[in-house]
């Protein structure tokens, strides 16, 4: 049976790459501090006979006892405001923390696995992204304590692959939702659902005419196990390539949860992309992978999880 540690296990991604794994017949080992990962995740997958829990910070040395196959590196903090509250500790997981996860994986002989992003490309000039453009990223930005973590994660990644002979993997994270996000973590899809649940006005940053491209959680982690079993070494986008504006995507929302909701205006973040579309050109020839779940019936899935779940605690 293979082993498999995954970092940030507690997590939106890392929590439901559990459960795949799980049912893949891995032991998971799941590692997470919970600074914004969120024990209720775990829950779920307490009583697995297969499951352990270790609550750590990864930017700390990582012990883990005996065998070890896998190791998916998850843990950071993944959005905005998060980045915002928790500038340190984004860019020392990013660094620190993919350094240790890396040391891990060479000291057991386990296949790696780095989960990067879409944000390496930063405000992109090329459009849709493939994975061979290099980005147009502010380091000094407030976004850039998360960009640039996690392409040093990249860098980091290579040079273990390339100098240690490491079995690695990158996968490049373009924006994701489905159950279990937090409800106040400030991404756009929580935030929307919850402000349309609750007769709330719906925030649209800007002009709203900036695009994103949302993929579900089933369809993100499928691709990410795909890779896991690859022999393919450079990084891979997985990401719906439907793009639609932040207006667009407001009115969905309205649409689907029949809320009366208006829509408001507020500023535009620093350094917001403009634009963002995944080219899987590479995903669909390496791994025989793209999305199957429509956006209106993963937005479907997703607002019946909120809607049972909009009393959370506040950071949760
Ligand atoms: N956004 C918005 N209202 C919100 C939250 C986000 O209009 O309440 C916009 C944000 O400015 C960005 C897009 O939605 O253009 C996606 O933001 P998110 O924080 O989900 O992730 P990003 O893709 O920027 O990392």
């Amino acid at each position: 049976m293979p082993i498999s540690v995954v970092t940030g296990g507690a997590g939106f991604l890392g929590s439901h790459l559990t459960d795949r794994l799980l049912q893949e017949g891995h032991q998971v080992v799941a590692i997470d501090n919970l600074i914004t990962g969120n024990e209720r995740n775990l829950d779920l997958l307490g009583g697995h006979a297969n499951f352990r829990f270790l609550r750590h910070d990864v930017t700390q040395f990582l012990e883990v006892e005996g065998a070890v196959d896998y190791v998916f590196h998850f843990a950071s903090p993944a959005s905005p405001i998060d980045y915002l509250e928790l500038p340190i500790q984004t860019l020392k997981v990013g660094s620190l923390g993919t350094h240790n996860a890396l040391g891990l994986a060479k000291a057991k002989g386990a296949k790696f696995l780095l989960a990067s992003t879409s944000e390496c490309y930063g405000d992109p000039l090329v459009h849709p992204q493939k994975e061979d453009y290099w980005g147009n990223v502010n380091p000094i930005g407030p976004r850039g304590v998360y960009d640039e973590a996690k392409r040093f994660a990249e860098a980091m990644t290579m040079a273990y692959h390339r100098y240690h002979k490491v079995d690695t993997k990158i996968v490049r994270i373009f924006n994701t939702y489905g159950p279990r996000m937090r409800l106040r973590d400030g991404r756009v899809v929580p935030a929307f659902i919850g402000q349309a649940l609750k007769g709330e006005p719906l925030t649209v940053f800007g002009d709203g005419k900036q695009t994103r491209s949302f993929c579900f959680v089933s369809d993100l982690v499928d691709g990410i196990y795909r890779l896991s079993q690859s022999n393919f070494h450079e990084p891979v986008n997985i990401g719906n390539p439907r793009e639609l504006t932040i207006l667009e995507f407001a009115e969905r929302i309205r649409r689907l949860t029949g809320t009366k909701s208006e829509i408001v205006r507020k500023p535009l973040p620093v350094d917001d992309p403009k634009q963002r579309q995944p080219d899987i050109t590479r995903a669909k020839k390496i791994l025989g992978w793209e999305p199957k779940v429509v956006l209106e019936d993963g937005l479907r899935e997703t607002i019946r999880w909120f809607e049972a779940n909009l009393d959370s605690p506040a950071r949760k």
